[in-house]
């Protein structure tokens, strides 16, 4: 079988034996990649060392020869390791987060080359004076968009009439796939009430930059709470960035 060359980021990653990890990658051109690392945690190794979640490198992999088997990665040869990412509290755990979305929304050898870029341009983002909750928000968007299941926000996502415009509180349903209009929204039982003025950056989130951190953070927790009620849990690496972001955007 033909080794295939791509550019990855390592998602995740477990020891295997002695000498050998499976890493999930995160590629441009294939997906999620579940691959085993033959002698990756050798000193010397071809892996040097050792392949670090959060690093991107070009990658040569054999594909799985059959349903349930790994993929085989015979190089991974380091890139970029974003430092960026140990320089303040809250980068990390964000990139886990969005790790742990990646991993939990996307099947395997299905790629999504524009996803993956953002993933990329996400993680040069986060750091020292970053505001996470936007970079966050960008790449929930991104995602949901990606995977085809975006909220209808403009509209009611149950009956399709007319959002109320002078409501204190309107209702989002993830079960639904969106907002809910006032004749709606009594007989669903799973829903959250959103600001008007949250509603308004998932509108339009390109004026997300220019809106104050606690309205773009709520937006994203929204956004969470509904990747939450798609994968049927709460990780905890949401439960901990949610946690630490509302913190740091209440102190400013
Ligand atoms: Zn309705």
């Amino acid at each position: 079988m033909t080794a295939v060359k791509d550019k990855a980021v390592c998602i995740g990653k477990r020891n295997y034996s002695e000498t050998s990890q499976i890493v999930t990658l995160f590629s441009r051109g294939q997906g999620k990649i579940r691959a085993l690392a033959k002698g990756s945690r050798r000193e010397r190794g071809r892996f040097g060392g050792g392949i670090d979640v959060l690093a991107e490198g070009e990658i040569l992999f054999v594909p799985p020869q059959g349903e349930g088997t790994l993929a085989i990665l015979t190089e991974f040869d380091l890139q970029e390791s974003f430092t960026n990412l140990r320089q303040d509290l809250p980068a990390l755990p964000c990139a886990e987060y969005m790790s742990y979305l990646l991993g939990e929304f996307t099947e395997e050898f299905d790629p999504y080359e524009k996803l993956y870029v953002a993933f990329v341009s996400a993680l040069k983002r986060l750091g020292p004076q970053c505001r996470s909750e936007l970079v966050l928000l960008d790449f929930e968007l991104t995602l949901l968009r990606e995977i085809g299941l975006s909220p209808v926000w403009d509209r009611c996502s149950s009956c399709g009439g007319p959002l109320e415009t002078d409501a204190q509180y309107l209702y989002f349903s993830s079960g639904s796939g969106g907002m809910l209009c006032r004749d709606c929204e009594p007989a669903i039982v799973e829903k959250r009430p959103v600001d008007p003025r949250v509603l308004q950056v998932l509108q339009h989130p390109e004026t997300a930059e220019n809106t104050p951190r606690k309205t773009v953070f709520d937006a994203h927790e929204l956004l969470s709470y509904h990747q939450q009620e798609l994968a049927g849990k709460q990780a905890a690496v949401m439960k901990f960035v949610n946690q630490i972001l509302r913190k740091q955007v209440l102190s400013v």
